[in-house]
């Protein structure tokens, strides 16, 4: 915690409070003391922060300060009428079919206008700091300067079931009341906000959640298909590239030129009654756009059918396999 402030805020003659900025310096301010109502003087000098002063000079008045926050804070927010609601963290995870995890997790921050807001209202066995409404929606409002809310009252709000949230204004600096909108602004940050509870999410929104990722999840199997398909379609390209490579007269002739070395020549020559360069009238048999198709010389390959298959009445054979 940083410099203690100082007690900011009296209460003038309507029983209002009133700002220290507000009163005219000295004892004629006419503010009392929200805790202990005796006099306060307004101390408004040059070096000190600005503030009140019990008049009969006993700052042991140990609760004004802390009634005084809790004054402040239900007056401003009765007159605005309104409150930013901090993000409301709600976890739901899943994957997709490549393992791929998606998690949503928060309804966003936003202000909120009331419709109603009551002051010290007990409901549900709880005594509200306030009670405001959206519509007939209630929202507890809970002040938190030197007390949080407790495990009991905790359980009963939680129990009822309906939306709490606690300002934590326990880390005020004199910065934060120098006047009304300074204090306002600290207690309307969402960063000094925190839910105690929020009704609406047990029902509609984790289900709206889980819609939604499963969404997503979908969108994403459905990129992940057109990627197989381009894929697929790359490699489909790539293989008719390479057969309008095997067609060429360039590729035909290297496989006349490397075909004794052949591996399948090697292997199959034990089948033919001939020796290479030696082949009979119906091998060497020009096949337009055919003679690479096994991807050896064409002298090979229609050797092998008419040695392996005629001849010795084999029925299968590859030259992957000799190849590999
Ligand atoms: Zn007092």
């Amino acid at each position: 915690m940083g410099i203690k402030i100082k007690l900011p805020f009296g209460l003038d003659k309507n029983n209002t409070l009133v700002h220290i900025s507000d009163v005219e310096n000295g004892k004629n301010c006419g503010c009392v003391c929200p805790s202990c109502q005796s006099p306060l003087i307004a101390a408004k000098g040059n070096i000190k922060q600005h503030h009140f002063r019990h008049d009969d000079g006993r700052d042991a008045c140990e609760g004004g300060l802390e009634s005084t926050v809790h004054l402040a804070a239900k007056q401003i927010i009765s007159e605005r009428q309104k409150i930013t609601l901090p993000e409301y963290v709600v976890f739901s995870s899943s994957k997709d079919s490549r393992g791929k995890r998606y998690s949503k997790c928060f309804i966003p921050s936003k202000t909120i206008d009331f419709d109603s807001v009551e002051e010290e209202k007990d409901l549900h066995g709880i005594r509200a700091d306030i009670l405001a409404k959206i519509g007939n929606r209630p929202l507890v409002i809970e002040i938190f300067y030197r007390h949080k809310v407790d495990a009991q009252k905790l359980d009963k709000i939680e129990k009822a079931d309906i939306s709490a949230i606690e300002i934590d204004l326990s880390g005020l600096a004199p910065k934060d009341v120098e006047d009304w909108e300074h204090f306002w602004s600290y207690l309307n940050n969402p960063q000094h906000i925190q839910w105690l509870n929020n009704a609406r999410v047990n029902d509609n929104i984790s289900k709206q959640i889980e819609k939604e990722l499963t969404r997503e999840i979908q969108e994403q199997e459905k990129k992940y298909k057109q990627e197989d398909i381009e894929i697929e379609k790359a490699a489909l390209l790539e293989a008719i590239k390479e057969i309008q490579f095997f067609k060429k007269k360039e590729h035909i002739d290297l496989l006349k030129k490397e075909a004794l070395s052949h591996p399948a020549w090697e292997y199959f020559s034990k089948y033919v009654p001939y020796k290479w360069d030696e082949f009979p009238e119906l091998i060497n048999k020009e096949v337009p756009n055919g003679d690479w198709i096994f991807g050896c010389d064409r002298r090979i390959w229609q050797s092998i059918i008419y040695g392996y298959f005629i001849l010795h009445k084999n029925n299968k054979f590859s030259i992957g396999l000799i190849n590999g």
